[in-house]
């Protein structure tokens, strides 16, 4: 059956209507004349809402627009610049992974990918152990906290994968590869509509448009909003490796060492994926190396033995000491990390890595989500968490509007979108932020700090519980 869509107010030329798994734009002879557009021409496509960046954030978005009952019915059109993904089931571990937190894994069940990956693999997290190379000072994380397992690790490219083939079912959606998005146009005046034209000519307007293009948006460079934004000198590098004995890998691992984290995260009994992040420098030195000698020196970065300081020694003892008089946990769950025995060939990667964030994500007919809002340094495995928990308050939010009968793209839901999201992104954004910072000091003041603060944060329950909800984005719900 065709579903029609309204022809859109501002152009009044362009009748839309879908039947099974086609979209059918049908032109009116009328003439777009219309100065904020000018560069618009006459084949111009309407749609209710338009995304562009057809990345994990942006396709996850299009298809939850198109499994909302209250959304169902717009037309939404997705513009992705690269190619359209293909993916090949492999034995080989793919080098990208992506710890997903609970309200991920329940966002991507209610529109239906979750399966498409149980299908293929992923692996729980079911614990967690963080600890300190310059002290003794760890915290822990296992199930309890949760009732529930702490993450999942998916490949990057299966996640796409299965967030694509529910987006294929969707009758509402159309998705255009290969379109580069080059010049925006916004609305002037609230209730106009914005212009898309791609580098390939082809253009577009909506009541809505949508940014999920990524860490250098071209919707948020159109907003021109204040974006907050620094670098690392830090790489991310990526691999896959083989532990030295099979075992039941269920551990994710980090290690805060003064160059930066390094990262274990569980595949199957005998792979990890790894996620080392270090100076740029260094970086580049441990791609060029022999496999052989990478695994020397990630065996040293898990491993290596750095000299204690007895200013920070004491003090963590007589932290022990008050902790065992309070009866509280004083680390005895410590369990030792794997040793690695080998790196899968060409799986080694590097990642630029930086902070930005946008400081407003939304403007009248306009939003940002996921990378195009802000960008997080990868230690707390946040960046893609943050993306969906904006797509589950933003298809909330515009579902409220139009039940309520206001418009896509009206500010004060916007608003109410980005007033949520920003409650929840900053202090986490601040929180990876200022944990980058304290790791990378050696003077035995910032070290005792530091280590004081995690041990303490490990011994007292009701913080860490409050430390996992917040990094599961509990305070969503889906958008149903
Ligand atoms: C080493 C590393 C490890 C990480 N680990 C984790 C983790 O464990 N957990 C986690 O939650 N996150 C993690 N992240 C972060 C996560 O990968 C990102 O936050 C997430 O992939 C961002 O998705 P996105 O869709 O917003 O942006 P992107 O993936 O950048 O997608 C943007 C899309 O927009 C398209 N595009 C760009 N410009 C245009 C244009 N002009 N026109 C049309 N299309 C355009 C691009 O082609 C792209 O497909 C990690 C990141 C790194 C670097």
């Amino acid at each position: 059956m065709a579903v029609f869509s309204e022809a859109m107010s501002s152009s009044r030329c362009v009748f839309t209507y879908f039947s099974r798994n086609y979209k059918h734009t049908v032109l009116h002879p009328c003439t777009i004349v219309r100065n904020a557009h000018s560069a618009i021409s006459d084949n111009c496509e309407n749609y209710d809402i338009i995304v562009t960046g057809g990345g994990l954030v942006g396709t996850t978005l299009a298809c939850a627009l198109a499994n909302n009952k209250t959304l169902e019915s717009k037309s939404v059109l997705l513009l992705e610049g690269g190619n359209k993904h293909k993916y090949e089931p492999s034995e080989r571990y793919s080098n990208r992974v992506v710890a997903l937190n609970q309200q991920s894994r329940t966002l991507l069940s209610s529109i239906g990918a979750w399966r498409h990956v149980e299908e293929v693999r992923y692996t729980p997290v079911r614990k967690m152990q963080v600890w300190d190379a310059c002290s003794d000072a760890m915290i822990t994380f296992n199930e309890d906290y949760l009732n529930n397992e702490i993450a999942y690790i998916v490949e990057n490219d299966l996640l796409l994968h299965a967030v694509d083939k529910q987006l294929s079912e969707k009758d509402s959606v159309k998705v255009v590869y290969n379109a580069k998005v080059e010049n925006i146009s916004l609305p002037e005046t609230p209730g106009e509509n914005s212009a898309v034209i791609l580098q390939n000519g082809g253009n577009f307007e909506s009541k809505l448009l949508i940014g999920a293009d990524g860490i250098n948006s071209r919707v948020r460079q159109a907003m021109g909003v204040q974006h907050v934004k620094w670098n690392y000198d830090q790489m991310g590098i990526v691999g896959t490796v083989e532990l030295s004995e099979p075992t039941e890998n269920i551990v994710a691992w980090q290690r805060f060492l003064p160059t930066g984290p390094v990262a274990l995260l569980p595949l199957t009994d005998t792979l990890s994926s790894l996620v080392w992040s270090t100076t740029t420098v260094e970086a580049k030195k441990l791609l060029k190396m022999s496999d052989e000698d990478f695994v020397d020196r990630l065996n040293d970065a898990l491993w290596k033995v750095y000299p204690k300081d007895g200013f920070v020694e004491s003090g963590m003892k007589a932290l022990q000491q008050i902790l065992e008089t309070l009866s509280l946990q004083t680390g005895v769950s410590r369990q030792l990390q794997p040793s690695i025995s080998g790196v899968v060939e060409n799986s080694r990667a590097a990642f630029p890595l930086g902070f930005g964030h946008s400081v407003y994500y939304a403007k009248p007919g306009v939003a940002l989500v996921g990378d195009a809002a802000h960008r997080v340094h990868p230690l707390g495995g946040q960046g893609l968490n943050l993306g969906l928990g904006d797509v589950t308050v933003l298809v909330k939010m515009l579902a409220e509007s139009v039940r309520n009968g206001a418009t896509l793209g009206d500010m004060s839901y916007l608003k109410k979108y980005e007033t949520s999201r920003q409650r929840h992104n900053v202090p986490t954004m601040l929180a990876m932020d200022a944990l980058h910072r304290l790791y990378k000091g050696t003077a035995a003041p910032i070290v005792l700090a530091r280590s004081l603060g995690l041990q303490l944060t490990n011994a007292i329950s009701p913080l860490k519980r409050a430390m996992v909800h917040h990094a599961s984005d509990d305070d969503n719900n889906i958008c149903q």
